[in-house]
């Protein structure tokens, strides 16, 4: 079955935005700045497959075993919901089997987990079935590898978010080392190609641009220039 499963016809489809690219693109931070100001849902997919890598590694499974991931993927349940968080923003959470595991996904184990885990079909399916449900007839936006693509083909707004490798390390490094997490700003590169690398060659809807997406190179770009950008197409493009 493709793991791209269309939308029924009939359901009313929101404004939706879908954002995609590669790793440490800025996708997040600016897909949440402009869901703010424009009132808008913001959905994370990221932290949907890190949930699920999360619980791959707590349960020790191979996530290159095609059969014991599509086993597990049966007993696992994913969910979302909200609470305020800082500046009056709504933060995403994510309960994996009913416990809410946000504060242990951002660590660089589980970002290369999902990244392998997030290749086998079974998972896509889960995943991309719960985010579609969740745009369904809702203003949102939603950042991932394939959203423009697969989950959200009929978007209004798709931009596919880039920027040099060593940029994106750079900005991972700094907010690893807000967080109090040392580490050395070459391997980061290595992990962020590899992880492209990844996300880019699997067979299950690979990390690629979408035909009608605005491409947005941020390397030289603000947070707050790249955000702009984003909002200025969602505005003209709502009317
Ligand atoms: O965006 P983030 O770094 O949180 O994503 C973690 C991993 O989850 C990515 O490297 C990618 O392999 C996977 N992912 C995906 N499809 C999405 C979102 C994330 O395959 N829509």
């Amino acid at each position: 079955m493709d793991v791209c499963v269309s939308r029924q016809e009939g359901i009313n489809m929101g404004f939706n935005v879908a954002i995609d690219g590669p790793a440490g693109a800025g996708k997040s931070t600016i897909a949440k700045l402009a869901a703010k100001k424009l009132n808008l849902i913001y959905v994370d997919t990221g932290a949907m497959y890190r949930a699920m890598a999360l619980f791959m590694l707590r349960e020790g499974v191979n996530p290159q075993d095609t059969e014991a991931v599509e086993r597990k993927c049966r007993e696992v349940d994913i969910t979302i919901g909200y609470e305020p968080g800082e500046n009056e923003s709504r933060e995403q959470v994510v309960y994996l089997n009913g416990e809410n595991v946000n504060a242990y996904l951002r660590t660089e184990a589980v970002g290369n987990m999902a990244s392998v885990v997030s290749a086998q079909p079974a998972v896509r399916r889960k995943l991309v079935e719960l985010q579609q449900r969740l745009a369904e007839d809702k203003d949102c936006i939603m950042d991932g590898r394939d959203i423009g693509t697969c989950v959200l083909p009929g978007a209004q707004v798709k931009v596919y978010l880039t920027a040099d490798s060593r940029v994106r390390a750079k900005r991972r490094f700094d907010e690893l080392f807000r967080k109090g997490q040392t580490c050395d700003l070459d391997r980061v590169q290595a992990d962020i190609e590899e992880r492209d690398y990844r996300d880019m060659h699997r067979e299950a809807s690979p990390l690629t641009q979408a035909e009608d997406a605005v491409v947005l190179d941020t390397s030289e770009m603000t947070i707050e220039e790249a955000a702009a950008e984003l909002m200025r197409l969602c505005r003209e493009r709502r009317n």
